[in-house]
């Protein structure tokens, strides 16, 4: 069978979930057939590990140590796939392919244009990664919406995809939104029509149109879009609001999505959802609750941490037990009453001196109430820092990222970064092994000896100062396996002190939580 292709793109306006409904259909297909995600960005960084998260939500972090969009996150949540950082293509890595084949005397003779050299190198990238992997089916995800300046060379090369494929192994499914306007209460087609015009004057004509929606769509209004669109009312599908982002592929396989491309592709690949719905259900009917303070810097916007939540959601689904997340602001943090309210602490990833000392504040009181803590990346940094500070004696230690002249630097930079000047692509990224101390809670959450998981990261465990930390009882239950690297703490005798370098979150599955997560969310629980 040729490899096949299902071409996302979305209308109207952005934050429709075009991610999420790129992977909920790959979740419906993968039962029979190997599914390979690629997303284009049409903004010119290279990748967004550059980008403030404010900007653009969590950078997400493979196994290979690229940094990708944070789509990456749902789709090997929902397709079970270790993605590659190949599989992102970026207008900034584009226009760099252009120019390197244009200054290696590619083009010789030619003027160098959007159409078709820049659109074959566009394409060229799929094929590659086609060829690469073999897989039955492509799924491309245009980020943005139609419209957008920046994103028309990654149409305008999906169109001519068709013509390189055949127009039987190609299909382009359209998001878009049907609002039900105040006063209204009915659902409108309007703005659909008019996206869908828009794709259609790039000679993108969809095969099928998800409308999102805060209800069902009716069959007066898929009438309605089937008839000004030109799709069959079949191929109108409900992208539903949803509370659970896992509801998306219940959702469309009740809408009969997984039928329509099985038709429309000539695959055949039936979805078997039964696992998954008991996940969902436990998460829709919990029998247990806690109350977790996310402590960060990032809280204003939730997709900053969004794998972090997921990982939540993933041990609700085991759990049967809700996690309601508290949002932090360590910013110039002064009352921690909050801490009386709650059943455990995160402390996540971040950069920079900002809200480092509220973050101090809190992780210090977990310990001393003994109240459970995880933390990820700078949590564990900081947790050593308050370790250092209160139970070491060691005033004023910090790490030289926050304090440059700190008397003791217990966290410092990684000494192969020292003479690091580029921002972009250059920490200690990707997934790197840790040796688990035998009897910790580490090794018995993960049940290995061995657990690999991703970084991103310039700082470490200074190890000057790891012979006092371990004299004071801090335990390092995880090292790099030459031991000079810190990858995992704990403190004995509490409830639950884990800490670590890595960034466990991002490998979080619904069908099988992160271990550091799991563990926590049970001493929560208490
Ligand atoms: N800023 C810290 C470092 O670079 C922690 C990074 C993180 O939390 N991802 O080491």
């Amino acid at each position: 069978m040729p490899t096949k292709y299902i071409i996302v793109t979305g209308g109207v306006l952005s934050g429709l979930g075009k991610g999420i409904a790129a992977a909920s259909i790959g979740h419906l297909l993968s039962s029979k057939l190997k599914i390979v995600p690629i997303k284009c960005d049409g903004y010119l960084n290279v990748d967004p590990g550059t980008m403030n998260p404010f900007e653009h939500g969590e950078v997400f972090v493979l196994d290979d140590g690229g940094e990708v969009d944070m789509d990456f996150g749902h789709y090997e949540r929902f397709l079970a796939v270790t993605c590659q950082t190949k599989w992102n293509l970026t207008m900034g890595k584009v226009f760099d392919m252009v120019r390197q084949k244009e200054r290696r005397g590619d083009y010789l003779g030619k003027t160098v244009q959007y159409i078709p050299h820049v659109t074959n190198v566009i394409k060229d990238h799929v094929f590659s990664v086609a060829k690469d992997e073999n897989p039955d089916l492509v799924i491309v995800e245009i980020g943005g919406t139609v419209g957008d300046i920046e994103n028309e060379l990654f149409l305008e090369s999906m169109r001519q995809l068709k013509e390189d494929v055949g127009r039987e192994n190609i299909i382009y499914i359209h998001l878009t939104y049907v609002p039900i306007p105040y006063g209204v209460s009915e659902q409108k087609s309007k703005p659909t029509q008019q996206s869908v015009n828009l794709l259609k004057q790039r000679g993108i004509f969809p095969d099928i149109i998800i409308g999102r929606c805060s209800e069902f769509l009716t069959k007066e209004i898929k009438g309605k879009i089937s008839s000004f669109c030109d799709v069959s009312p079949e191929a109108v599908i409900t992208g539903l609001d949803v509370e659970d982002i896992y509801e998306i592929p219940i959702i469309f396989e009740r809408e009969g999505l997984p039928e329509i491309i099985h038709k429309k592709l000539n695959i055949y690949s039936p979805p078997d959802l039964r696992k998954w719905k008991q996940l969902i259900e436990n998460i829709r009917h919990p029998t247990r609750e806690i109350t977790v303070a996310m402590c960060g810097k990032y809280t204003k916007l939730e997709d900053s941490y969004a794998s972090i939540v997921e990982s939540f959601n993933h041990c609700s689904g085991h759990l049967g037990c809700k996690v309601n997340l508290q949002w932090v602001e360590t910013t110039d943090l002064k009352d921690t009453s909050f801490l009386d309210q709650v059943d455990g602490i995160v402390v996540p990833g971040g950069f920079g001196s900002r809200g480092a000392e509220g973050k101090i504040e809190a992780i210090r009181q977990a310990r001393e109430r003994d109240i459970p803590f995880l933390g990820l990346c700078l949590g564990l940094q900081l947790g050593v820092i308050e370790f250092c500070r209160n139970v070491c004696g060691l005033t004023g230690a910090n790490s030289t990222e926050m304090d440059p002249n700190t008397p003791h630097p217990v966290i410092d930079i990684l000494p192969e970064q020292r003479e690091i000047s580029d921002k972009g692509g250059t920490m200690r990224l990707g997934a790197y092994p840790a040796l688990l101390k035998e009897g910790s809670v580490v090794r018995k959450l993960y049940g290995t000896e061995e657990a690999s998981e991703r970084h991103r990261h310039r700082y470490e465990v200074n190890p000057a100062y790891h012979d006092t930390i371990l004299e004071h009882g801090l335990v390092f239950s995880g090292t790099s396996r030459d031991g000079r690297l810190v990858e995992f703490i704990e403190l004995p005798a509490s409830k639950y002190f884990v800490a670590t370098q890595a960034h466990p979150e991002l490998k979080s599955r619904m069908e099988k939580p992160a271990p550091l997560f799991f563990g926590f969310v049970k001493a929560c629980l208490g």
